[in-house]
């Protein structure tokens, strides 16, 4: 999409960064929350949006009366305790400032086992399209009090980029502390803004590894990672400064304001979206490298022919990886058959299931259509 196409952008994500809210001393800035709410309404006209805030875990550790020590992170008690007393705060806050502009908010917690659920995930998106539609501002976090280790997305970058996946929007625009992208540590001399990213690469990986943020939990390099994920969906993503006034509006505009991460000219569907991005395969099925090339070039199913293995559980229609090598799935696609009947089928003849199994549903172990290459 390029710039003045952005104008055309109807269902928007906007990720506000704990460095947005919070002064440099980490208390709350309810200036700023509230200019960027005007300017959310703004943008909200004509438009459904949906806000993915972080802020929780400062809020809380304010009200707390907690000081962070440089160099020593609380642990992740103690920041889901934060969390915990910080969220309703920072839900107050966002009801207040958007209240006053006429929004209604919706607080909306998830996790990652959530969104990998197929089920949770339809849950989740039938609220957000009954809220859109009420013209409710969906305000979403990562519910941190269940959310450790496995089931936690980890940072509101990558909840924003599963968010986007579940209400199909075509843009995500991550406010944060500084003004987008930079070839280096944007606070040293010289450093120069990107303005347009074509292509994540291992290179623009790399630029980003650098340049993070003392008070955000992902810095850069979770940003340019779900803009490359997005961008494999079809979905547009901005990096923006949330104190810049304006920002949003101009990004909007097609100006030329921050970062903005091209994506590939064919959106996902929903489904596919949720394959590629949200689900977790409940096991893997090793395939050879001939099976590998009609998938990944040809576009083709995966056969009996090609299988060679199968690793762990899975039934008819749960979410499955495709490998060569077990450490490297190149595909993610929903089981046509549970994991012990593909076992029985490795290496069979399609014309040979019906005398392996007793029975047969189809001709495919995974359908093409069911299928998504993982980048
Ligand atoms: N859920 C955390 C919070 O609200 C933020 C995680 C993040 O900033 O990525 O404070």
């Amino acid at each position: 999409m390029p710039r003045p196409a952005l104008a055309r952008a109807r269902r928007l994500v906007v990720k506000v960064g704990t460095g947005t809210l919070t002064d440099a001393a980490g208390r709350f800035d309810r200036e700023n929350c509230a200019r960027l709410s005007a300017e959310l309404a703004r943008v909200a006209a004509g438009r459904r949006l949906v806000l993915v805030s972080s802020g929780a875990v400062a809020l809380g550790a304010e009200r707390l009366g907690l000081v962070r020590t440089r160099g020593r992170p609380w642990d992740i008690a103690t920041k889901q305790a934060c969390a915990a007393v910080g969220q309703p705060h920072l839900m107050a806050a966002w009801g207040e400032a958007l209240g006053a502009r006429g929004l209604q908010v919706a607080q909306v917690l998830l996790t990652a086992e959530d969104l990998a659920s197929r089920k949770r995930f339809l849950n989740a998106r039938r609220t957000f399209q009954q809220l859109l539609e009420r013209g409710v501002v969906p305000v979403v976090n990562e519910n941190d009090t269940v959310a450790v280790e496995e089931i936690k997305v980890g940072d509101n970058d990558t909840l924003a980029a599963l968010v986007a996946g579940c209400v199909e929007a075509d843009l995500v625009a991550m406010l944060t502390d500084v003004e987008g992208l930079y070839d280096r540590d944007p606070r040293e001399r010289g450093a120069v803004l990107f303005h347009e990213v074509e292509r994540v690469t291992a290179e623009v990986e790399r630029l980003a590894g650098g340049a993070g943020s003392e008070r955000s939990t992902g810095g850069m390099i979770t940003k340019v990672k779900a803009a490359r994920r997005l961008g494999a969906q079809g979905v547009v993503t901005a990096l923006l400064s949330g104190r810049r006034p304006g920002a949003l509006a101009a990004l909007l505009a097609g100006e030329r304001v921050g970062t903005v991460f091209a994506a590939a000219a064919r959106r996902l569907s929903a489904r596919d979206g949720w394959l590629s991005a949200a689900a977790k395969g409940k096991g893997l099925i090793l395939v050879d490298a001939g099976a590998r090339r009609a998938i990944e070039e040809k576009g083709k199913s995966l056969l009996p022919s090609g299988v060679k293995g199968v690793h762990g559980q899975f039934g008819v229609g749960d979410p499955v990886e495709i490998a060569v090598e077990a450490a490297r799935p190149f595909a993610r696609g929903l089981a046509g058959y549970g994991a012990d009947d593909v076992r029985r089928l490795a290496g069979k003849k399609s014309a040979e299931i019906e005398a392996t199994l007793g029975f047969r549903y189809t001709d495919e172990v995974v359908h093409r259509n069911d299928l998504v290459l993982l980048d």
